[in-house]
């Protein structure tokens, strides 16, 4: 990619990437904003997250030749905002055998005799793979915070329920981002940040649609009335956990074709940042390559 078709990206994602959190305000961002796209682009729009998507197959290709490096993207959002759509999208190039999805739902008892990171822990990509976290551990500082009764169900001994169980979170959350980046795997965080009315207006298209029924759930819509809560929890979560190795992407997700395009920039920024090549054959190896290509010849 030319250096400035990179720069050209890294100006779109810099407005909605957060690495510092100290001053992080989610009412500073959005839902509907398109950035400089109007409706009107929104083929230009498409063709470029195509563009980006082909970049990405390519790379990955490098990525699982070299060994090195892993990429972890984490998706977090309220229900209906796009997850399942924009992993689609944005992994439709990728060749399956190098990226691996992991949805997280609620525990299971196993899941629950254990600290909240290993289910975690057990999927994370290894090298040369892109993993996909649809959910993730921040479910612990989201969920689990908003309805409190979830922290009875994880066996915490009373003396480890302390009020500052949300503030050890985010810290130990903080360094296992860490851990990993120290250990070759490049966690991005997106927050596909949808509006409450536009969550209103795609769960009434799924009740109106008989295909999409099985995308509907009454829990869900139960859910909306904690929606001040999670906006809270969210904004907290990322304040606290937006580091430098592990940045988070604030997605405004009223529009998916923009949510898409702007998850596929991020990506497409990271993977670039490894300045991936195909690893160079040792001069022993190249003798054996033209070796069976004589050996094929004479055939
Ligand atoms: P979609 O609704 O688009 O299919 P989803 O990610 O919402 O996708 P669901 O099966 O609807 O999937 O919901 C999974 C639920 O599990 C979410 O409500 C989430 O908050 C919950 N969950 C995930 N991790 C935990 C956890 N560690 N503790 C408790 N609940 C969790
Ligand atoms: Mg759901």
């Amino acid at each position: 990619m030319k250096e400035v078709q990179l720069q050209r990206i890294q100006k779109f994602i810099a407005p909605y990437r957060v690495t510092r959190g100290q001053d992080f305000r989610l009412l500073d961002f959005h839902p509907g904003d398109t950035a400089a796209f109007k409706t009107e682009d929104k083929r230009e729009a498409r063709k470029m997250l195509a563009r980006g998507v082909r970049w990405l197959s390519e790379q990955q290709e490098m990525l699982y030749a070299q060994d090195h490096w892993a990429v972890l993207l984490v998706f977090q959002a309220m229900d209906a905002a796009g997850k399942d759509s924009t992993i689609k999208h944005v992994t439709s190039g990728i060749n399956p055998q190098g990226c691996r999805v992991t949805s997280f739902k609620q525990p299971s008892s196993e899941e629950l005799d254990h600290d909240y990171l290993w289910r975690c822990s057990r999927h994370l990509p290894g090298r040369g793979q892109i993993g996909i976290f649809n959910r993730s551990y921040y479910e612990e500082v989201l969920v689990v915070k908003v309805h409190r009764e979830l922290l009875e169900k994880q066996k915490l001994h009373p003396s480890l329920l302390t009020d500052d169980i949300w503030t050890q979170r985010y810290e130990d959350i903080g360094h296992y981002e860490h851990y990993l980046h120290r250990n070759g795997v490049l966690p991005l965080k997106f927050f596909l940040h949808v509006s409450r009315e536009e969550q209103k207006r795609r769960f009434i298209r799924r009740l109106n649609k008989p295909q999409k029924h099985w995308k509907f759930s009454a829990a869900d819509v139960a859910e909306r009335q904690h929606w001040d809560e999670y906006q809270v929890a969210y904004e907290q979560a990322i304040r606290n956990t937006a580091s430098e190795h592990a940045p988070w992407y604030v997605v405004p997700a009223d529009n998916k074709w923009f949510a898409r395009l702007l998850v596929a920039a991020a990506v497409v920024d990271a993977i670039a940042g490894l300045k991936l090549q195909y690893p160079v054959v040792a001069a022993d190896k190249l003798e054996g390559l033209a070796r069976a290509r004589r050996q094929l010849d004479t055939e």
